[in-house]
């Protein structure tokens, strides 16, 4: 390269599959090489190669029964990836007014291109903050995860706060955002009716009916 910007000393693909592996280790998922292929929407082919790639870079350890984890050079980079991820995302829904639920998906656009010196600032312009919009723990700023259960798993009657919510799934978090049920919402069990494979929540002065499979996904302060 003659002129403009210095190479980054780590690539996007591998910011990409470090964050990945991460994320399943946050959700104590096995990480398998198929199982990246499925996240990460490539071939197992091409999951593989990369592992190898990464294994050579010493960016991770593979096992013998195939589990890929990180090593403690990979683990860094995840986490410096994740955390300017969830600053991104902060920053675009506080700062830039962009709707909650599409600050996920543009954060991958803006993860790669935030250098120590813009997170630091970021940090300080957010306030400091120790979770993203969706209640995801930011590495190196929380301190500490909080107790969660799933919706489901409350009794009726019982009333609590929204920690954490899927953030993948952005017609999910559409979803969400319409009936309130963001980090911080206060939401009352009206019924809990497994039977009827529905829960059955106050949220906002609304009546909301969820079906298990939803409830399940969103965590409350335990
Ligand atoms: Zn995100």
């Amino acid at each position: 390269m003659m002129l403009g910007e210095p190479k980054p000393e780590v690539s996007v693909v591998t910011e990409n599959y470090l964050q990945a592996i991460y994320k399943l280790g946050e959700r104590d998922e096995a990480v398998s090489p198929t199982r990246l292929a499925e996240v990460m929407d490539v071939s197992v082919a091409t999951a593989v190669g990369t592992v190898k790639r990464l294994t050579r870079q010493e960016m991770v350890a593979v096992a013998s029964n195939k589990e890929v984890s990180l090593t403690r050079k990979g683990r860094d980079v995840a986490e410096s990836v994740v955390r300017r991820h969830r600053l991104a995302e902060r920053m675009l829904i506080e700062m830039l007014g962009l709707e909650w639920y599409k600050a996920h998906r543009e954060a991958h656009r803006l993860e790669h291109a935030i250098s120590p010196d813009v997170e630091q600032k970021l940090v300080e312009a957010l306030g400091h903050p120790e979770t993203n919009p969706y209640g995801l723990p930011i590495p190196g700023y929380s301190k500490g995860s909080k107790k969660m259960k799933p919706l489901a798993d409350a009794r009726e009657g019982e009333s609590m706060t929204v920690s954490q919510v899927p953030e993948e799934d952005i017609q999910l978090l559409t979803y969400f955002d319409e009936i309130n049920v963001k980090p911080g919402a206060e939401i009352l069990v009206k019924e809990s009716a497994p039977f009827k494979g529905t829960v059955t929540i106050d949220v906002n002065g609304e009546h909301v009916v969820l079906g298990l499979e939803v409830a399940r996904k969103i965590q409350v302060a335990a």
